[in-house]
C-alpha cells in the first residue's frame, strides 16, 4: 500500500538554494506553458495532445527525466478531466496553472523515483538530478546531483515513488512529499472500498462524510478572518491611490500575503483530511460541482467572498494531486439541492435553514454542510449513510489543524 513521507529540505548555501529555486521555477514555467497551450487548444476545439516541443526548452535545466515527469503529471490531469467531460453528471473545468498573476509562479516540481536518492542517517540528504546547463553554470561534474540536507525522519520505509518538492512561503521552507510503497502488513480496517464526499463552504471550509460513517468539519473562522482583514487592507490602500493609478507595490504585496496564507491553510487542510480518509480505508472521494453557486442560502456578497477565497480550480487540482499520492480516486458530482435536501426523508422544498442548521418538518435537524456532504455521498454511492458518532471539528492555528474537544457543531456567532 502507498504511504507518504513528509520532510523539509534546508539548502546549506545560497548557491544551492538558487539552483533549487531555478529547478522549481522552471518546472512551474513548463507546467504553465503546457497548460496554457492545452487550454487554448481545448477552447478552440483542437486536440490537446498535439502540444509538445517543450522538451528541448527545459531539458537543460530540469534534466530529461523531470521534464517528462511534469509533462506526464499534466497528461494525467487532462486525462481525468476528459474522462469526466463526457459524463452528463459532471461539470469539470480544465486543469489550471501553478500560481497566478498576482503572486507569480508557485515553486513546485515532481521528481521521478529514478532521478533522486535519499540517504537516511544522522546527516540525511536528498540528491536530485539537474540539467546540463545548470551543471555547467555551477561547476557540477557530469554525473553530479544537487545535494540537499534533509530535516526530519522518514515515517515509512519501502519502495520509493515519486517525489514532490514545493516551497511553503508561509513557513519559508522547502517541503518534500515522498510516496513510498510498503508491504501490506497492517491492512486498514476495511478493504479500501470505502468512499467519502466533501462539501466546500465558508463558515465551515470543508465538511466531509465517509461511508465508515465518520464526519469531519474544518472551521473557516480563522482563515476567513485573516482573509477578510487583508481584503479590507487592500480596499483601504486602493482608496488612497492617486487618480489614474490602479495598483501599488503595497497592494500587490497584500494580495500575495492574502493568497499565501489561504494556500497554507488549505494545503494543510487537504493533507490532514486525506490522511484521515486513507487511514479509514477510503478509496474514492467525491466533491461537488464547484462551478455553481455555493447554495441558495448564501447572499450574493457571501457567495462572492467564498468564491474568491476558494480559488476553486486551484483547490481541486491540489486535492487531486494529494489524493493521487495516497491512491485515492477523485470524482466530481453535481451538488444541486444537496444542502437543502433532508437526508432522512428526502424533503427539499419545506426544509428551512437558519444559520448553519437545516431543519425539516419530519423532525430532522443537522449541520447543513454535513448534510450536503452526506447527501452527495449517498447519491454518489447509491447507499444509505447513517453517521452515528459526533462529527469531529477542526480549528486552524496558523500551523496545523487540530481537533477541538467536545465542541458543538455550530459556532456561528
Ligand atoms: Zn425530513
Amino acid at each position: 500500500m502507498k504511504r507518504t513521507n513528509t520532510f523539509d529540505i534546508a539548502p546549506d548555501s545560497e548557491t544551492t538554494e538558487e539552483i533549487l529555486t531555478r529547478v522549481l521555477d522552471a518546472s512551474a514555467s513548463l507546467w504553465n506553458k503546457l497548460t496554457y497551450d492545452r487550454r487554448q487548444q481545448f477552447f478552440d476545439g483542437e486536440s490537446v495532445w498535439e502540444c509538445d516541443g517543450y522538451y528541448d526548452e527545459y531539458v537543460d535545466v530540469l534534466s530529461g527525466a523531470t521534464t517528462q515527469q511534469i509533462a506526464r503529471v499534466n497528461d494525467t490531469a487532462w486525462r481525468s478531466f476528459f474522462e469526466l467531460l463526457n459524463d452528463p453528471e459532471y461539470d469539470p473545468s480544465p486543469p489550471g496553472y501553478w500560481g497566478n498573476q498576482d503572486d507569480g509562479r508557485e515553486l513546485r516540481t515532481y521528481i521521478r523515483n529514478d532521478s533522486y536518492t535519499i540517504q537516511w542517517n544522522r546527516r540525511s540528504r536528498l540528491e536530485i538530478r539537474i540539467g546540463m546547463d545548470l551543471k555547467d553554470e555551477y561547476g557540477f561534474g557530469m554525473y553530479e546531483r544537487l545535494r540537499l540536507p534533509v530535516r526530519g525522519n522518514p515515517k515509512w520505509r519501502g519502495d520509493s515513488g515519486r517525489l514532490e518538492i514545493s516551497y511553503d512561503s508561509v513557513e519559508e521552507t522547502y517541503r518534500v512529499h515522498q510516496s513510498v510503497t510498503i508491504d501490506d502488513v497492517e491492512e486498514s480496517r476495511s478493504d479500501g472500498s470505502e468512499a467519502a464526499a466533501l462539501d466546500l463552504g465558508a463558515n465551515v471550509l470543508v465538511a466531509c462524510t465517509t461511508t465508515t460513517e465518520e464526519q469531519y468539519l474544518y472551521s473557516g473562522q480563522t482563515p476567513f478572518e485573516q482573509f477578510r482583514e487583508t481584503t479590507n487592507a487592500i480596499a483601504s490602500a486602493q482608496a488612497k491611490l492617486p487618480d489614474g493609478r490602479h495598483t501599488s507595490q503595497r497592494i500587490k504585496r497584500l494580495y500575495r500575503k492574502r493568497s499565501r496564507r489561504r494556500d497554507h491553510a488549505v494545503n494543510a487542510l487537504l493533507r490532514d483530511l486525506v490522511e484521515r480518509l486513507e487511514a479509514a480505508g477510503v478509496s474514492t472521494l467525491y466533491h461537488g460541482d464547484l462551478t455553481g453557486v455555493l447554495g441558495e442560502y448564501w447572499s450574493v456578497e457571501a457567495n462572492l467572498k467564498a468564491q474568491t477565497f476558494w480559488a476553486h480550480r486551484q483547490c481541486i487540482d491540489r486535492l487531486e494531486s494529494v489524493c493521487e499520492e495516497y491512491g485515492i480516486d477523485v470524482g466530481a458530482l453535481s451538488e444541486a439541492w444537496t444542502s437543502q435536501t433532508c437526508p432522512e426523508c428526502g424533503e427539499r422544498d419545506r426544509t428551512r435553514r437558519h444559520r448553519e442548521t437545516l431543519t425539516c418538518p419530519c423532525g430532522f435537524d443537522g449541520h447543513a454542510d454535513l448534510v450536503a456532504s452526506r447527501t452527495l455521498l449517498e447519491r454518489a454511492t447509491n447507499t444509505t449513510v447513517r453517521p452515528t458518532a459526533r462529527p469531529v471539528r477542526f480549528q486552524w492555528d496558523d500551523h496545523q489543524w487540530f481537533p477541538v474537544e467536545g465542541a458543538t457543531v455550530t459556532p456561528n456567532e
